[in-house]
């Protein structure tokens, strides 16, 4: 039999956006060559914006910023383009939040879907919109801690934990995130159960979503439920993590210390994205430091060699990211694992380490 003389036609002129799996091989080879640009904060932005009950849906939702990406997307996606526009590569979902224990306080936990699945398409679109084939943009799910913990607030079981976690990731998934960055954790168990909450939705799903694990060490030294960065980092080595790191908690002064340590052990990349300093009632974000302090501290880290993924947390604003981007441009990223150890051998035999 002979082939149809007409072959389908090819749509060549518009943009087509890149498959799953054509974005992760980017992503990953946009951490070979460069440290990535991670977006500001969600939650001061949002604080930033003068949003009525209305906006979030009636008085009974008011602070609850995940359900914005269903009232008020239009806010959302501004905000995530103010970090594109100020050069971040990669933005966050407004999903901090968006585990069913958190959405019950609400009364939302019937939306876990619906919410991620909401936020996920909300960052996509405006990563699509501004990548281009020299430069894309990703977008990172994000998963926060929740507001109970296995072992400092209790009131949780490990499989309630593992199972949020599942449901929260499938949402994010089929909404189009590249990668899951579990964010501000307090707690090494919780880490344990949310990981394995994600590791059953990707196979529930048949796909492999790469994770980012960043915790947060308070001025105490340790996480809230009493582990260093050391601990953490040995209870987790055996997962494969896109990246590992700290963000949150502190200005970055006091993460130095814990950067070095992590810097040490760490055979994969590490991310990084402090708040703006500590709390300060009299400045303007509501955080000591300014964009230009953070830009100073973030190259610092940068020409050390400590980091592959930087931004800001907590009071950090676009012009912050524009700072910190500006300082990390071309900046190599870290060097980690064989490529790391067989320098610092050669550095070792000729005595210079
Ligand atoms: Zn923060």
């Amino acid at each position: 039999m002979e082939r149809p003389l007409e072959l389908p036609v090819v749509v060549r002129y518009t943009k087509r956006p890149m498959s799953p799996a054509d974005r992760l091989a980017a992503l990953r080879a946009a951490l070979e060559e460069r440290i990535l640009v991670l977006d500001g904060a969600m939650g001061t932005a949002i604080q930033a914006v003068d949003l009525t009950a209305a906006d979030f849906g009636g008085a009974s939702l008011e602070g609850c910023n995940e359900h914005l990406v269903l009232t008020r997307p239009d806010v959302i996606e501004i905000i995530h383009r103010d970090y594109i526009n100020a050069g971040a590569d990669i933005i966050e979902t407004d999903t901090f939040g968006g585990t069913r224990v958190v959405l019950a306080e609400y009364g939302l936990q019937d939306k876990v879907y619906e919410i991620n699945f909401a936020a996920a398409q909300l960052a996509r679109k405006a990563a699509d919109a501004a990548s281009t084939a020299k430069r894309p943009r990703f977008v990172a799910g994000s998963m926060g801690p929740g507001t109970k913990t296995i072992s400092v607030t209790g009131g949780i079981t490990f499989d309630e934990v593992q199972a949020a976690y599942t449901e929260q990731t499938i949402g994010l998934v089929e909404g189009g995130v590249d990668v899951l960055y579990l964010e501000t954790q307090q707690d090494t168990l919780n880490v344990k159960a949310a990981l394995l909450g994600i590791d059953d939705a990707c196979a529930r799903l048949g796909r492999s979503v790469p994770v980012v694990l960043s915790v947060s060490i308070e001025t105490m030294g340790t996480m809230l439920a009493g582990q260093s960065i050391e601990a953490l980092y040995v209870s987790v080595a055996h997962r494969d993590l896109l990246a590992i790191g700290m963000n949150c908690a502190t200005g970055p002064d006091f993460m130095t210390d814990h950067l070095r340590t992590l810097h040490e052990l760490a055979t994969t990349r590490i991310s990084c994205y402090p708040n703006a300093g500590l709390p300060n009632p009299l400045s303007e974000t509501g955080f000591d430091l300014g964009p230009q302090d953070m830009a100073r501290y973030l190259g610092d880290f940068a020409r050390g060699g400590l980091i592959n993924i930087a931004g800001g947390c907590c009071g950090n604003t676009p012009e912050h990211i524009a700072a910190i981007a500006k300082a990390l441009d071309g900046q190599p990223p870290r060097k980690y694992g064989n490529e790391r150890s067989a320098e610092s051998y050669a550095l070792q035999s000729e005595g210079k380490e």
